[in-house]
């Protein structure tokens, strides 16, 4: 398939009113807007062809001046029975990105990406490792949702929670996934919850502050991984610019603006962070703040220096934290077997190869 570079309106990039406004400039009235708009986030279409209640002629016209997908599904693995799927994409411009459906027994949940690498480079993360290229556009993110939404549609079934945990940092790239959260908790469209949707972020200062301050009940995950700034900078570079203090202060903002709990991801590597000494130090630097530890043991990438805590290791660490009063839980990352880490599909495929098969 040759990829399509020629430019036109992304749909999904779009906010509602924006799409009244193309709309208009079509010569549609504009209640046209909520037909559209159904259409796109509420019967999940994926073709114009299939909008039966618009005008051809509005059909045909979308046809020639916007884009609906801005995706391509070039690959996929599943693990755990199928609970876990994970989906590479390829996007308009040959670019790739990973995003992964998990079912639960109570839940549906898409992790979603929102950069195409990471310029954050943690030395544990496959995505870190690959370095960044670009941005997702909103409408790139939504996608993602919406590919997943449409297949779970054919089982009866809906997407229930979406996670910002796949490749990239999505408060680095704060635009368009604040933009992705509104489109998708649209009443007029998709229509999911706040609550349901989660942000995780490495630690970046000021995006944080700026979503203490929005008005939709987002969750927020602060991937934390070490209980001392010294340790701390060794794993997420990005601790050099936002230390430990400035973080710590932020999430305690966080919590009193909001009166929300934060969760803190610690991924267990073992003999760099996992003592139980760390695990005293952690409790003391969490102590009094509203929140919740996951801890996840490493899942190690191909050339990862570290590996994972031993399940022993993990559990006494579990244990210390809960002795010392901080909520924890041990998560088994499920599709661990897919890789579903962090960029670890794409990183097995280079560029080259995905724009060759493509
Ligand atoms: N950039 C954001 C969101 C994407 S990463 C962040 O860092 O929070 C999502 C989560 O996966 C983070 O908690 C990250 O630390 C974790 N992660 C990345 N690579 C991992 C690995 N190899 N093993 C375990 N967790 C990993
Ligand atoms: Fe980027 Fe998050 Fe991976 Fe760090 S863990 S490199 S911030 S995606």
């Amino acid at each position: 398939m040759a990829i399509d570079q020629n430019a036109g309106i992304a749909l999904l990039d779009l906010t509602y009113s924006e799409l009244e406004e193309l709309l208009v400039s079509l010569g549609e009235p504009s209640y046209r807007a909520d037909q559209l708009y159904g259409w796109l986030y509420r019967s999940l279409a994926s073709r114009f062809h299939d909008m039966l209640n618009l005008p051809l002629s509005l059909r045909e016209k979308l046809e020639d001046v916007a884009i609906l997908r801005l995706l391509t599904p070039m690959e996929e693995v599943t693990s755990d029975s199928g609970l876990a799927r994970k989906v590479l994409f390829a996007l308009r411009d040959g670019e790739t990105i990973e995003s992964v459906l998990l079912l639960y027994e109570d839940r549906q949940s898409v992790c979603v990406s929102t950069q195409v690498g990471c310029p954050v480079g943690c030395g544990f993360c496959a995505t870190g490792q690959s370095g960044f290229v670009r941005n997702l556009s909103p409408g790139e993110i939504v996608e993602q949702v919406l590919f997943f939404a449409r297949e779970l549609k054919e089982r009866d079934m809906e997407v229930t929670n979406v996670v910002f945990m796949g490749m990239g940092e999505p408060l680095l790239n704060y635009e368009a996934t604040w933009r992705a959260v509104e489109t998708l908790n649209d009443p007029r469209g998709f229509d999911l919850g706040a609550r349901r949707m989660t942000i995780s972020t490495v630690g970046v200062v000021p995006g944080i502050d700026r979503l203490s301050k929005e008005p939709l009940q987002v969750g927020l995950a602060v991937s934390l991984h070490a209980p001392t700034d010294r340790l701390r900078r060794k794993l997420v570079p990005i601790a050099r610019r936002y230390p430990m203090g400035e973080l710590m202060a932020a999430c305690r903002r966080y919590v009193e603006r909001t009166g929300r709990r934060i969760t803190f991801e610690y991924a267990l590597l073992q003999g760099i962070n996992d003592s139980l000494e760390q695990a005293t130090l952690l409790a003391d630097l969490l102590s009094g703040l509203l929140c919740h530890v996951n801890l996840i043991p490493l899942n190690p990438t191909a050339d990862s220096p570290w590996e994972p805590s031993s399940p022993d290791q993990v559990r006494a660490f579990h244990r210390e934290l809960r002795r010392r009063g901080i909520n924890s839980t041990i998560r088994l990352r499920r599709g661990i077997v897919i890789e579903a880490g962090c960029g670890q599909l794409r990183s097995r495929r280079p560029a080259t190869e995905t724009e060759a098969g493509s």
